[in-house]
């Protein structure tokens, strides 16, 4: 589902990713981890082109993120088109931004129904669906401020979901929670994987990458130092990068 071939970006002299190379198959879990600065965040940015990539080659699906090539060179899209390459993909995100003016429901019916234009009758079912589906049905009528910041989050989960994505998008979904609250937000994500999503991780919590992740990259400074099975890369790593990097968070 995603393809990155030798993917480069810099931010002026600085250089974040110097040459990814990575693959997501269908229904596969890839977890990202590494120290803060390692360009993780600017990775996951790239694949749905919030960043624009100097070098290499980005495909989500077998199509070129954010360009079209012709004649051997690359031309940008049009908004429009990047915004209908971005439906294919949910984002979650650290924080949570929900809309705070709208309730639990209408956060996850608002994209299909104002960018999609389905039928609100239908969207709705699937909103409440989606609710029930990250335990929160009972939440449908509140507000994000009403809600828990793990609640929060399971809520930007099922809005991110309700838009049908074929692949799922997450930056440190439960770092910012107390630590009471990941439990149910990781659960969730369990879930998904298990139903056979898609889905590319940062994250910190190694337990979680362990269970669930069908392999794991270790980045450390725009490169990936080390990659393969989550018991092998977390279970067993071989360059001394990634055992000081997990000696530190384990
Ligand atoms: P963390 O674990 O702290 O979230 P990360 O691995 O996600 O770290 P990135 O956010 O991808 O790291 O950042 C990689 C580097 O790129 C950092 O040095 C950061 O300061 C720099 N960077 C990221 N975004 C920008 C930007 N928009 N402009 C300039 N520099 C940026
Ligand atoms: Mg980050």
């Amino acid at each position: 589902v995603v393809s990155a071939q030798k993917v480069c970006k810099s931010f002026g002299s600085l250089d974040v990713l110097k040459g990814i190379d990575l693959e997501v198959h269908d229904r596969e879990v890839l977890c990202l981890i590494g120290p803060s600065g390692s360009g993780k965040s600017t990775l996951l940015r790239c694949i749905n082109h919030l960043e624009k990539i100097d070098a290499g080659r980005l495909y989500v699906d077998g199509v070129l993120v954010g360009y079209r090539e012709h004649g051997g060179r690359l031309h940008e899209l049009r908004d429009k088109e990047i915004a209908a390459q971005r439906k294919n993909i949910g984002m979650v995100f650290q924080r949570f931004n929900l809309f705070p003016h709208m309730t639990a429901l209408e956060n996850v019916m608002e994209a299909p129904v104002q960018v999609r234009r389905e039928p609100k009758g239908q969207v709705r079912e699937r909103a409440l669906e989606l609710l029930d589906r990250v335990g929160l049905a009972d939440k449908a009528r509140s507000y994000p401020g009403q809600l828990s910041g793990g609640q929060q989050q399971r809520v930007a989960i099922a809005r991110a979901l309700a838009m049908q994505p074929k692949l799922m998008l997450f930056d440190e979904p439960t770092s910012a929670l107390d630590p009471e609250l990941v439990g149910d937000v990781l659960g969730v994500m369990r879930q998904l994987a298990k139903d056979g999503m898609t889905m590319v991780v940062v994250t910190h919590e190694m337990q979680f990458a362990r269970e669930v992740a069908d392999k794991v990259f270790f980045m450390d400074g725009g490169v990936v130092v080390e990659s393969g099975a989550p018991d092998e890369v977390i279970g067993d790593p071989k360059h001394e990068r990634t055992k000081a990097f997990l000696a530190r968070v384990l």
